[in-house]
């Protein structure tokens, strides 16, 4: 028979698990059960609607079956099973996608094997760790042709017809001979230690894993015995589960080579009764970023899986949430769509939603550093659904959000914020700017801080855009620094603009177009210029608008110069225009161009510019 090659990043996986020196091999029957377990999850899911599946639940099984005189371990099931061409596609390739990223993004490095089967588990392949030769006999539910499928390792592996009666798949692994290390392989063909290791890692799969147990009594016969409790980790009580079962359910269900950051057991019986097991992962992985990531959890009804991603569960602010929901209420002959526009599902999302959040606001409570650690991941994801929703789930989300302080000098809730604002304080104030440093550096800043009031700093990108939308937190008003209202009782509100009129018109005819207005400053104490937006858009929304759509029509700030009358600088102007208006010009260009380079605005002939300053030497 043609041996078939597999695909190269395959073979180069195989090979280094066929020379593993990876100490944890024992997880390989953990992936080969879990394999197994998917298998009869999909075709007790047929079964659902097919009744001529003709298998009842209480029958689907794992077998694990030992012979120790052909140093053979198999792992058998009554699932789906695969035809020839899902033979050679499912396990011709490397299937788990963390893997398969894993190795996209080291393409060429040398990379020890520890790092690999450690953080993603390698699924059928891990088998080769303990294996110099693996045969998969099977049949798929619903075909007449059974196939085998052999391989010894990278050189390729055989697939042929055969005989078969039963649908299903059977795992037939030829265990290595030990090393120098004593029982090294042979204890995968020991019914006690494989009994060990399928409790340890296998206990909650749902359907039973039988093994043929040989007596501890001498002359009596073996007898099958169910190893597994077959108890789901979600249907454990929250006391009974360790931190670290939790832990390892969650990252080898998601691949995820961290711990999650919250674990939230949920079980009600109110309208709608469920139960459920939700995971806030600690950093996002790559495909959260990606186009192709799905919100999903888990979907069981009475012990089998209806739906492996149901988006509907996934409330949008929580969209990176993992986990699995049962509830014994659904239907299960429900369709797809059916269950979309399901009531039921709509109210377990409400409730997952207020648990997820109930958690974060502890988690921001009595731990900042591990909050700030998921808001840095996850933070920008609110915020964008917030503006999305156009402050639809402003109650949800506004009290997790984090902003840089001026005060604080680190980031910080609005309810902080509120609760340490002086009696007399009207707004929360708030700068926006490119970077804390930028923002810092504002003039319009300065007398603010003068005041010794707190501001934030806006400064991620579209963040300008979340106090409107907010509208107001804790009842108090946002306000933007630049406003000429900073609701301050001793403001000097009227500068005697008479007095400057004319340098005013002066500068603006200077000017031209490039300012629409030109006026004396409330908010400047030690300099000279400071240039705003007035209330409408601000620079930080004309730059996002820009950016989002470079050609569009690019909704334009107003630009205010405001001029700090005090100031020798503008002194300075006032006298040259009227002894050397020329010079006078070159003056309102500096103050013009020095208050554009502070908002961070780019300022338009930077060889010009710098030409005019010289020239005033
Ligand atoms: P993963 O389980 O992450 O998809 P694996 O390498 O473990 O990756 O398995 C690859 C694929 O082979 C599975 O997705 C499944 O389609 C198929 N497969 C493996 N074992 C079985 C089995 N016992 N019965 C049916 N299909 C199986």
């Amino acid at each position: 028979m043609r041996k078939k090659q597999f695909k190269a990043e395959s073979k180069r996986l195989m090979d280094m698990m066929i020379n593993s020196i990876y100490t944890n091999k024992e997880i390989f029957l953990r992936e080969i059960i879990s394999n197994a377990s998917d298998a009869i999850d999909k075709l007790a899911f047929l079964s659902l609607t097919d009744d001529k599946v003709g298998i009842s639940r209480s029958d689907f099984a794992i077998t694990i079956t030992v012979d120790k005189d052909n140093r053979t371990l198999t792992v058998s099931d009554n699932g789906i099973g695969m035809n020839a061409d899902e033979l050679e596609n499912n396990l011709g390739v490397i299937a788990h996608s963390g893997s398969r990223n894993f190795y996209a993004e080291n393409e060429g490095a040398d990379l020890s094997d520890t790092d690999i089967i450690g953080q993603f588990g390698v699924g059928f392949y891990s088998a080769f760790m303990v294996s110099d030769k693996i045969t998969v006999e099977t049949k798929k539910y619903g075909e007449d042709q059974g196939y085998r499928w052999e391989s010894s390792g990278v050189d390729g592996y055989t697939i042929e017809p055969i005989d078969r009666d039963a649908v299903g798949t059977d795992i037939i692994m030829h265990i290595k001979e030990d090393g120098d290390e004593f029982g090294e392989y042979s204890r995968y063909i020991s019914e006690y230690q494989l009994s060990s290791l399928i409790k340890k890692y296998s206990d909650y799969i749902r359907f039973p894993i039988k093994m043929l147990m040989p007596s501890l009594e001498e002359g009596k016969e073996p007898t099958l015995e169910t190893i597994n409790s077959m108890v789901p980790i979600w249907h454990k009580k929250k006391g009974e589960v360790k931190k670290e079962e939790y832990d390892s359910y969650y990252q080898e269900h998601w691949m995820d080579q961290n711990p999650p950051l919250c674990t939230i057991p949920i079980s009600t019986d109110g309208t709608v009764s469920y139960e459920a097991l939700i995971f806030i992962p600690s950093q996002a992985q790559m495909q959260y970023y990606s186009d192709e990531f799905q919100k999903g959890l888990q979907l069981y009804s009475s012990g089998v899986m209806i739906m492996d991603k149901c988006e509907d569960l996934v409330p949008d602010a929580f969209n990176f949430i993992r986990g699995v929901v049962e509830s014994p209420d659904l239907s299960l002959n429900i369709s797809r769509e059916m269950l979309q526009q399901s009531r039921q599902l709509a109210a377990i999302r409400g409730h997952i939603e207020k648990k997820v959040k109930t958690e974060l606001k502890k988690l921001m409570e009595n731990d900042r550093e591990a909050y700030e650690g998921f808001f840095k991941y996850f933070g920008r994801h609110l915020k964008v659904n917030l503006l999305e929703g156009y402050g639809m789930n402003r109650e949800l989300i506004a009290d997790l959000l984090l902003f840089y302080s001026s005060t604080e000098k680190k980031l910080v809730t609005l309810e902080e914020y509120v609760n340490r604002m002086p009696e007399d304080q009207k707004y929360i104030y708030f700068a926006t700017g490119e970077s804390v440093s930028a923002v810092d550096g504002l003039p319009q800043v300065e007398s603010i801080k003068d005041r010794n009031l707190e501001i934030l700093y806006l400064v991620d990108p579209g963040d300008e855009f979340l106090p409107p939308t907010l509208g107001t937190y804790m009842e108090k008003e946002f306000r933007n620094i630049n406003d000429d209202d900073l609701g301050f009782d001793d403001e000097k509100k009227d500068v005697d603009e008479k007095a400057f009129k004319k340098s005013f018109k002066f500068i603006k005819d200077t000017l031209g177009d490039r300012v629409d207005e030109v006026k004396a400053s409330t908010k400047l104490k030690s300099h000279p210029v400071c240039i705003t937006s007035g209330d409408g858009i601000t620079f930080e929304m004309e730059k996002y608008f820009h950016a989002v759509s470079p050609d569009g029509i690019g909704a334009k700030a107003k630009r205010i110069l405001e001029i700090n009358t005090d100031h020798d600088a503008f002194k300075a102007l006032e006298e040259a225009r009227e002894k050397d208006p020329e010079k006078a010009k070159k003056y309102a260009e500096v103050l013009y161009n020095q208050a554009l380079l502070i908002a961070g605005l780019p300022i338009e002939n930077p060889t010009e510019y710098t030409d005019l300053l010289v020239s005033l030497f």
